[in-house]
């Protein structure tokens, strides 16, 4: 397995891998979701790119940018046995040298749900990978709908920038707690993460009470808050019922819905999010 820790690296070591090319960008501290992704993309192409970077521009003053985990010894022994050829871990002054100065900006899409939350999120999200797609020059490109906002938010950015490039979307890797992995579960003690099952089983109740003929958006919502707040140590950000494709939110679940929200277990902010009807394709 290759590892560029530089641009120029990485575009010598591209040039010479067999094509297609499939790319996974992470901010490592890898799980089994990010394996998952990782598993789909040596699957459907010939050669496996990941990059573990944990990008600066996305996280906000207040944010967790520096103790963000990071074992990248660690992560380079799981990419290894999973058979991945090239690993793009490039520096933060790498990747934005001083007098950066060019943005991504996607429009409304962003300003939605973790955009409203983290303002300049999706700018920095949408940057980096802008910059990773030129690097790699990938055929396809993984993403977790874990970050189902992010997907959304990539698969527009590929559109509208005419990038010559499938993004795939893989479904939420869930630890036997339904807990959805994220290397941020690593901040919380014992106690939070019983309340953290609290997220993946609000989704749950959610999907059940639709299931069951329910169609008023703030009914659902409201179940769903009254068991997100039974449990200790628990503030609810947003919870959004809102058309898939625009992030709106909509009063009626008469048509496809994604459900998702955003949860402070202590001082750990979590999402986590479902789709009606259950696996609707993005
Ligand atoms: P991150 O390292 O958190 O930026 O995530 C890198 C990629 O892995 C993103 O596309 C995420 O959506 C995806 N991902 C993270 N956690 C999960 C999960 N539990 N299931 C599926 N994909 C995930």
């Amino acid at each position: 397995m290759n590892v560029a820790r530089s641009i120029e690296e990485a575009r010598r070591l591209r040039r010479t891998m067999p094509e297609s090319v499939g790319l996974v960008p992470t901010m490592g501290f890898l799980h089994e979701g990010h394996l998952a992704l990782v598993r789909r993309a040596a699957a459907e192409n010939r050669s496996t790119v990941v990059s573990l970077f944990v990008n600066p521009t996305q996280f906000g003053p207040a944010e967790d940018y520096t103790t963000y985990p990071r074992d990248l010894e660690r992560d380079l022994s799981l990419l290894d046995a999973e058979g991945v050829d090239l690993v793009f871990a490039p520096t933060a002054e790498g990747l934005y040298p001083p007098g950066y100065d060019s943005w991504i900006d996607v429009g409304e899409l962003g300003t939605r749900l973790e955009g409203a939350a983290r303002p300049g999120h999706f700018r920095g999200v949408a940057t980096v990978v802008t910059k990773l797609f030129h690097i790699v020059r990938p055929h396809r490109a993984y993403f977790g709908e874990k970050d189902a906002q992010q997907l959304a938010v990539i698969r527009k950015l590929t559109d509208d920038l005419d990038f010559d490039i499938e993004i795939v979307g893989c479904p939420i890797v869930r630890d036997p707690d339904g807990v959805a992995m994220s290397s941020r579960n690593t901040y919380l003690s014992a106690r939070q993460r019983d309340s953290a099952t609290a997220l993946s089983r609000s989704l749950t109740l959610a999907s059940d009470m639709w299931r069951g003929g329910e169609r008023n958006a703030a009914v659902i919502r409201h179940a769903m808050e009254s068991l997100l707040l039974a449990e200790p140590d628990t503030a609810i950000d947003y919870i959004s019922i809102a058309n898939p494709d625009t992030l709106l939110e909509i009063p009626w679940l008469d048509g496809p819905a994604l459900i998702s929200l955003a949860v402070r277990v202590g001082k750990t902010r979590l999402i986590d999010n479902t789709r009606i009807p259950p696996g609707f394709p993005k």
